[in-house]
């Protein structure tokens, strides 16, 4: 039987006001999935998790696997058995939602994603670590480490997020991206994929695993323009 559950560990909005503190522990979450997306403690650098490896992909580039005890502000998680698979060619980032909707609806529900191929370019970003006291998200990317590697192999790993859930999760498209040398990646801001094999898994049920930390638990999360700035720092 399969698994449809996307296990969500914090979320966005936290992440947007400032939580930036590890909360959850690797050894903790691998009960959640084996793919996913994440971030690192005080954001110093992106999480992509695929086959069983939690890789960090740091600020300044390096990319190290985590280990089981240390801990993450955030993540989304499942356990991915495709439902289907197929071949793409010349697609962008904004072609995903067309790609993945001409295989049936997916507004109203969750599907987790994975792009498998040969990039004529990707363009991503990696957030760099922060000091305390931390600034909301949206100060804090003004130290992002932003690149664009042209003519490469490698994987995407995300999600596809329906528009009610913004600010739990990213409405629409967040994917991960890492390469095939597993030395290079971060979280995608754009893409031009040559050749490749999309594959996709729909997913009806999320859990919501909240910190159980004072400092989300205390934490303001009033934030007037959530919508807005999760456009504009995660797009
Ligand atoms: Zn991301």
């Amino acid at each position: 039987m399969k698994n449809r559950t996307i296990n969500q560990y914090s979320t966005i909005h936290a992440l947007m006001s400032g939580v930036f503190d590890g909360a959850f522990a690797i050894s903790e979450i691998s009960h959640g999935g084996s793919f996913g997306i994440g971030c690192s403690h005080a954001l110093a650098g992106e999480m992509i998790a695929l086959d069983d490896i939690y890789y960090e992909i740091q600020g300044a580039g390096h990319v190290r696997q985590f280990t089981d005890q240390e801990q993450i502000p955030f993540a989304q998680l499942t356990h991915f058995n495709p439902d289907d698979q197929f071949p793409v060619s010349d697609i962008s980032k904004a072609d995903l939602y067309s790609q993945l909707s001409a295989q049936g609806n997916i507004d109203n529900i969750f599907a987790a994603i994975r792009i498998e191929g040969y990039f004529e370019h990707v363009w991503f970003r990696r957030t760099n670590y922060q000091q305390k006291p931390y600034r909301p998200f949206v100060e804090a990317i003004t130290e992002q480490s932003e690149e664009t590697l042209y003519d490469i192999s490698g994987v995407m790993v995300g999600f596809w997020t329906p528009e009610i859930f913004q600010g739990i999760s990213v409405a629409g498209i967040h994917i991960h991206f890492i390469d095939d040398s597993r030395k290079h990646g971060g979280h995608v801001f754009g893409f031009k994929l040559k050749n490749g094999l999309l594959s996709y898994e729909l997913k009806q049920d999320i859990k919501i695993h909240l910190p159980n930390k004072d400092e989300y638990i205390n934490a303001d999360l009033k934030i007037d323009n959530l919508d807005d700035i999760i456009r504009k720092t995660e797009g």
